[in-house]
């Protein structure tokens, strides 16, 4: 039977971790290896912002119809301005929705790999884990480029444009996170955006942006500078933004894609093939959570709720990072931490190895995803002392055998 030929493909990294933590009956165990936000109490709120346009738009949503096939036009507008902010050029830009971040980079991806004739991406040396999946699967191959340096707590910006000036061939796309860089944490300076823009646009490499953490980093203005910055050295980009972090409308499945054109005649080439790659994966994308995003952001006193509840998840990571690194340094000497404040975001790479990760899953309740990624959001002021009191016996470990 055909069926029966079917190989079990091996359980995803970080969600089959989730599974194994939820099974794990300790009640001291604590989780820094999911992907999602989480407050002082170990909870991914629904934010007020978003619990009071829900509240609205019960009230005033008079259909479920279908949707276009590029989305909400409300959502679109308000998305792009906010994505883009001063960069914003609206005759040189398309915006179509996406299902996530996720959809985005899919609908990204195929748009080039089967209208434009693309055919190989670069991505960073780690990446987001389902990146090189999304990409292969809508037809491109997926290659690496240096993004650390041999520490592997800090970038290696020269190293990085070495491999792609010697290796990359114009026409490849180079997938670039906008801001908080899943899983190190470690971005480029506004600096060195402006030279890898100028870089691209030497090299003729295509820039597709992802864009999934916006707000997280340093807040909304420092966060999109480095796109800015990019954005005024290239003539072309994609960009593929989600609203699951900053909102947390994760199950919502809310993103969008921006294409950057060189004029606005091109911009309005490009709308045309983005709907048909859009028309024969889901043919439109779901309403909620567009409508949930326009409805937040087309109301002043919604936006402002929405951001001072952003400036708090923002606020609260920080404070974490702040403080995991004040406790590590008073238990112990031997392994600096002081990188950590550095990087930012909700992921960091803490620089444990698998054996320690194996170690602190088993023996204290602590679980990573083996690369040593940690979310700093599964901290909290109840479990910092716990937790670095088991990554310091973790680090013990490894120095003694
Ligand atoms: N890109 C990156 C770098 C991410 O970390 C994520 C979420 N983990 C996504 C895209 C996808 O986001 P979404 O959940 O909106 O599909």
């Amino acid at each position: 039977m055909l069926f029966s030929s079917l190989s079990v493909a091996p359980p995803d990294p970080i969600l089959g971790l989730g599974a194994k933590f939820q099974a794990d009956g300790r009640p001291e165990k604590i989780n820094l290896s999911g992907g999602v936000y989480q407050d002082a109490s170990g909870q991914t709120p629904i934010l007020a912002s978003v619990r009071q346009a829900a509240a609205r738009l019960l009230e005033t949503e008079t259909s479920k119809s279908y949707l276009g096939i590029a989305g909400h036009s409300g959502f679109l507008e308000q998305a792009a301005g906010l994505v883009l902010g001063a960069a914003w050029e609206p005759e040189r830009s398309v915006a179509i929705q996406a299902p996530g971040g996720t959809g985005a980079c899919r609908v990204a991806a195929e748009l080039m790999a089967s209208k434009l004739g693309s055919r190989r991406v670069w991505v960073s040396d780690p990446t987001w884990a389902n990146h090189a999946a999304i990409f292969s699967a809508a037809g491109l191959q997926v290659l690496t480029h240096r993004y650390l340096d041999a520490s592997r707590t800090r970038l290696d910006f020269e190293g990085m444009l070495d491999q792609l000036r010697t290796e990359a061939e114009p026409g490849d796309l180079i997938c670039l996170h906008a801001c908080c860089h899943n899983p190190t944490g470690i971005d480029l300076t506004a600096q060195q955006w402006l030279q890898l823009g100028t870089f691209l646009a030497e090299q003729r490499l295509f820039p597709l942006v992802d864009f999934a953490y916006l707000g997280f980093g340093d807040g909304l203005e420092a966060d999109r500078l480095g796109l800015q910055q990019l954005l005024s050295q290239v003539p072309e980009a994609l960009i593929c933004a989600s609203f699951s972090k900053n909102f947390g409308l994760y199950s919502e499945r809310i993103g969008i894609v921006l294409g950057i054109a060189e004029t606005a005649a091109a911009a309005n080439a490009l709308g045309s093939p983005l709907k048909v790659v859009v028309r024969a994966n889901y043919s439109n994308p779901p309403r909620h959570g567009a409508a949930l995003v326009h409805a937040v952001l087309a109301d002043p006193e919604l936006r402002a709720l929405w951001q001072s509840e952003l400036d708090a998840m923002r606020q609260r990571i920080s404070d974490m990072r702040n403080e995991f690194v004040e406790r590590m340094t008073g238990l112990q000497q031997a392994h600096n931490f002081e990188f950590l404040l550095h990087q930012k975001g909700m992921f960091s790479f803490s620089g444990l190895n698998p054996l320690q990760v194996d170690w602190l899953q088993a023996h204290r309740a602590v679980y990573l995803v083996g690369s040593g990624r940690i979310n700093v959001a599964g901290m909290t002021p109840q479990n910092l002392p716990r937790l670095t009191q088991a990554i310091a016996e973790a680090l013990q470990l490894a120095s003694s055998s």
